[in-house]
């Protein structure tokens, strides 16, 4: 037997990271929890820290008291936590799965530290995707940045089969979130419950919303580009609402490759976990005489503006696509707050692009200072 592979797991009490720990708790052989976080769920990170006994934790949210029995875990509170046990934990990989653009520091101090990144936060390629992925470049075969969102896992599987050869197109599949069917009249009263309401995936509250305005798929377009060096012209999207096809690569033989499985997020948390072994996780097996069907359909690009604002924002370059992930986390923000409507998420993100004119992202000074910028413009605008 190999030695287990120390993890960290950055947002361990979020969706992403308690999957992560189910497929640890179905395999204690290959994995040891060296450095786990949360923000605000104390109560849930010291159940824990009780149970996978790491050497480091971080509350991101603040100081809080340390029950006696937890003392024998390194504590650590605030923003700056996080990069602290993300470059400092003994540990070989890193799950990046806090949400929003806090993650990007995580990653970039998880690489200096020479660690291997497991990606789900992609809030963090979005915004400072030239540094992450300056930061990621592997000097060995081994990779050391796995995309673990679905459609890029399954990118990146069907190119790893593919054997380097050039692609044409990458077919990123939406589910098109609970609002499909709705007309824009209805969107525009549409309540925060309904908005939770996703048809296939059970997710945080922020990417919940992010796929009901399909934002979701916004971030990821500009997620494959970073990943995958596409350029705009070579990344659709396609409706696919039963989620089956998590995304395709289309060759220029005519052949397209997709990869396909039941829509359960533990499938490419442990794709990248165990990287390169394909383990049992839980997901049950794709049983395709079960469906009543697959159906496809183009993006309706007038009641989901979001996808025409990224491929504007790739188009852009310098820190758009940045601006675009910071107006999105305050708009997102104001909906849950109640303060804005559902379809004035992206009428904030589009007056913030169309107001703020070219910033660079060229250094994380840059991102964060365009990031700040885009906040500002955003909160501006929704109080006015
Ligand atoms: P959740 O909201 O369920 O969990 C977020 C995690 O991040 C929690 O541990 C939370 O701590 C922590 N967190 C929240 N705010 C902060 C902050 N300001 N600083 C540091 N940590 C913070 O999110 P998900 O697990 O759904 O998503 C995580 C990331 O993975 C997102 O970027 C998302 O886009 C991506 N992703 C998620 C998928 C999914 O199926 N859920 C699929 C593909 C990608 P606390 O619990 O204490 O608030
Ligand atoms: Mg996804």
């Amino acid at each position: 037997m190999t030695a287990k592979r120390r993890i960290a797991i950055l947002g361990s009490t979020g969706s992403i990271g308690t999957q992560a720990l189910d497929i640890i708790d179905q395999h204690p052989d290959r994995f040891e929890v060296t450095a786990l976080s949360a923000h605000s769920q104390a109560d849930m990170l010291f159940e824990q820290v009780r149970e996978y006994r790491p050497k480091m934790a971080a509350l991101t949210a603040g100081e809080v008291a340390i029950p006696d029995d937890l003392q024998f875990c390194d504590w650590y509170f605030g923003e700056d936590a996080l990069s602290t046990i993300a470059s400092t934990a003994p540990c070989d990989d890193v799950l990046v799965s806090v949400v929003g653009m806090v993650g990007l520091r995580s990653v970039l101090a998880a690489r200096a530290a020479g660690k291997r990144v497991l990606l789900a936060n992609k809030e963090a390629l979005v915004a400072g995707g030239q540094l992450v992925m300056d930061a990621c470049v592997s000097t060995t075969d081994d990779p050391v940045l796995i995309p673990v969102d679905s459609e890029h896992s399954a990118i990146y599987q069907v190119l790893l089969a593919s054997k380097g050869n050039p692609y044409e197109r990458i077919i990123l599949t939406a589910s098109g979130g609970p609002f499909l069917t709705w007309t824009h009249a209805q969107m525009q009263t549409a309540k925060l419950s309904d908005a939770l309401k996703h048809p296939n995936w059970d997710m945080g509250q922020k990417i919940t919303i992010d796929s009901a305005t399909m934002f979701n798929k916004a971030l990821e377009m500009i997620e494959a580009k970073w990943l995958f060096d596409a350029t705009p012209n070579q990344i659709e999207v396609l409706v696919h609402p039963q989620s089956i096809i998590h995304s395709m690569v289309s060759f220029q033989d005519g052949a397209t490759l997709a990869q396909l499985g039941v829509p359960d997020m533990r499938a490419p948390i442990a794709f990248a976990m165990a990287f390169p072994d394909r383990i049992t996780n839980g997901t049950p097996p794709l049983r395709l005489e079960q469906l009543a069907g697959l159906s496809f359909e183009a993006p309706d690009l007038t009641r989901f503006p979001a996808i025409r604002l990224a491929y504007d924002c790739l188009r852009a370059g310098g820190a758009a696509c940045c601006v675009l992930n910071a107006a999105n986390e305050v708009a997102v923000d104001a909906f849950v707050k109640g303060i804005i409507g559902f379809t004035d998420i992206a009428k904030v993100v589009e007056q913030v692009l169309q107001g703020i004119g070219h910033l660079s992202a060229d250094t994380l000074d840059d991102v964060l200072h365009a990031d700040k910028q885009a906040r500002a413009r955003a909160q501006a605008f929704i109080h006015t």
